[in-house]
């Protein structure tokens, strides 16, 4: 296959490099990814400021073009301008750090995949449920094998599969899971603090999950399952799109 790898860590970040390395054993892999780490940017794009690109190396080798840039803008340049629409699938990852419930609308990671989907190819994020020393020897050796036995399914539906693994080893892993995204809100805390000059700052911090129901993407990573989640980027609340259209008759004008 022809995989075009991007990330929101940093075209360095390990959980790329691991990934780069464990694909392109049996895929051609193209790497285009943010030149710093770009985490929790959602789907922004940069429309006010230039693009700019820079071939980077690994070792002595081209490894591939780092991006000033979001993760949404690097699968569009990557397509239009760099690559070209000749690939297969756009995989995202592996992120430190897992992407589940509400933080899937947040994550860079996510949003670069679902690009991939917007432009019309089938995409894959990756996370690891680790921010403190990740190991991503399983979780990259994870996504080989999926795509070995999966890529039939990729060629045929064109939809973002949001993959977490959480930073077990590989023999107490409990299996794997389809699950849907949680939308259970987050419990969130701001820390108040004074900088050196006596001013206020706040600091984002202690976010937990308040999920309970098993059978969700949060629950069944915190119970050691890997999870499976399609994801689409219609945000189109249809459930409700009947009701309201009968209930704002008087807006005919
Ligand atoms: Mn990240």
């Amino acid at each position: 296959m022809r995989i075009l790898l991007t990330n929101d860590d940093g075209i360095f970040a390990e959980g790329l490099c691991a990934l780069y390395d464990n694909l392109s054993l049996e895929h051609k892999v193209f790497v285009v990814a943010p030149e710093a780490e770009r985490s929790a940017v959602g789907h922004a794009i940069t429309i006010s400021e230039p693009l700019r690109i820079k071939k980077v190396k690994r070792g002595r080798k081209f490894f591939g073009y780092a991006v000033n840039g979001t993760p949404a803008d690097c699968v569009k340049i990557a397509i239009h301008e760099l690559i070209g629409p000749h690939i297969d699938l756009v995989v995202s990852g592996i992120n430190r750090g897992a992407n589940v419930g509400i933080n899937v609308l947040y994550s860079g990671t996510v949003s670069a995949a679902t690009e991939g989907v917007i432009l019309g190819f089938p995409s894959i994020a990756v996370s690891l449920n680790a921010y403190h020393d990740p190991d991503y020897c399983f979780a990259s050796y994870f996504v080989n094998s999926l795509l070995e036995k999966w890529r039939a399914i990729f060629n045929e539906l064109s939809f973002c599969l949001n993959v977490n693994v959480p930073a077990l080893p590989a023999h107490k892993i409990k299996g794997i899971k389809w699950v849907p995204q949680s939308i259970s809100p987050l419990l969130e805390r701001f820390e108040r603090r004074i900088d050196p000059h006596g001013h206020l700052y706040y600091w984002q911090c202690g976010e937990r999950f308040t999920e309970e129901n098993p059978d969700t993407d949060v629950k069944a990573l915190e119970q050691g399952f890997i999870t499976l989640t399609p994801l689409f980027f219609d945000l189109t609340y249809k459930e409700i799109l009947p009701a309201l259209k009968e209930k704002s008759l008087f807006f005919d004008l």
